[in-house]
């Protein structure tokens, strides 16, 4: 019986070997399907921003030109456009990273929804809140979810903006939240362009866009959705959508409420 103990020993070892070498496997092919997405984004994103502050610092540099003032504070606001807009490309592409590899962190604790609901709106920027009409419809006796503060409100940065983005109208936003015995769902309507049943699916992987050519004059990447999804996974939620191509979109979040955490897992780093 102890050589059957030795092959049985042999058998589990060799089937943990083969596990970890497939595990190993899928995370260098992640690794490298993160290389290729930063080696187009490179390419195709960056470039753009960092052509046009060349071109415009090149200019200012002309030692034969005399600029006015007017003009030259005209090439300054562009460059400091293009350095925001790279600035963006990085922040994202780190945040994508971290979901690809599990290690995106999330410091979880007791919060209320309507104080987030809002003070993502107020970080929008000035012009884009006025031009837009904004209803937070939150009951107050919601239960406290369990969440990362700075996180959530990203992902309602991201909704409102493309909210506000793709959007052919006066921008209508609506937030309304709701709880059941395990989460509180928060529903952040639009009366936009909509999205066709057909991309539904598609919008929350990374680098997709229904209209390539409309997001670029519009400025997006196609990763604040994937970024939402993984920042939505990392605390144990989800988040849905429903929309109809013409009318609008609502996409919902469901945050897990903080009576139903275990205690000692306020720090957490996403794996899966
Ligand atoms: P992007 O940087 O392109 O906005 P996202 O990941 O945030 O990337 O969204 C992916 C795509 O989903 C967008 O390019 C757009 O086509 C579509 N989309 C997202 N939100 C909305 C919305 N509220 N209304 C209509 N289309 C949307």
């Amino acid at each position: 019986s102890s050589s059957l103990l030795i092959v049985l020993t042999l058998l589990v070892t060799l089937g943990i070997g083969a596990f970890l070498a497939k595990r190993h496997a899928e995370l260098e092919q992640r690794v490298d399907r993160l290389k290729n997405d930063l080696i187009s984004l490179a390419s195709h994103e960056f470039k753009t921003p960092i052509t046009s502050i060349k071109g415009s610092v090149e200019t200012l540099l002309r030692r034969d030109a005399q600029w006015d003032e007017e003009f030259k504070r005209e090439l300054l606001e562009g460059v400091h456009e293009d350095i925001g807009r790279i600035q963006e490309l990085i922040d994202e592409w780190l945040d994508i990273s971290k979901i690809e590899s599990g290690v995106l962190h999330v410091s979880l604790e007791p919060l209320r929804v309507r104080p987030i609901v809002e003070e993502a709106w107020r970080r929008l920027p000035k012009a884009q809140q006025e031009a837009a009409i904004f209803e937070a419809d939150i009951p107050p006796h919601l239960p406290l979810i369990h969440g990362d503060k700075n996180r959530l409100e990203q992902v309602l940065v991201n909704l409102y903006t493309n909210a506000l983005r793709y959007n052919q109208q006066q921008p209508h936003i609506r937030v309304t939240a709701t709880g059941d015995e395990r989460f509180v769902h928060i529903r952040v309507e639009d009366n936009g362009i909509g999205i066709a049943g057909d991309h539904l699916d598609k919008i929350f992987d990374r680098f997709y866009r229904v209209d390539v050519t409309a997001s670029r004059l519009t400025g997006g990447t196609g990763l604040g959705l994937a970024i939402s999804k993984g920042i939505m996974e990392a605390h144990h939620g989800r988040i849905a959508v429903e929309s109809k191509e013409g009318t609008g979109s609502a996409f919902t979040l469901s945050v897990p409420l903080y009576s139903l955490h275990d205690g000692d897992n306020d720090e957490e780093t996403q794996n899966f």
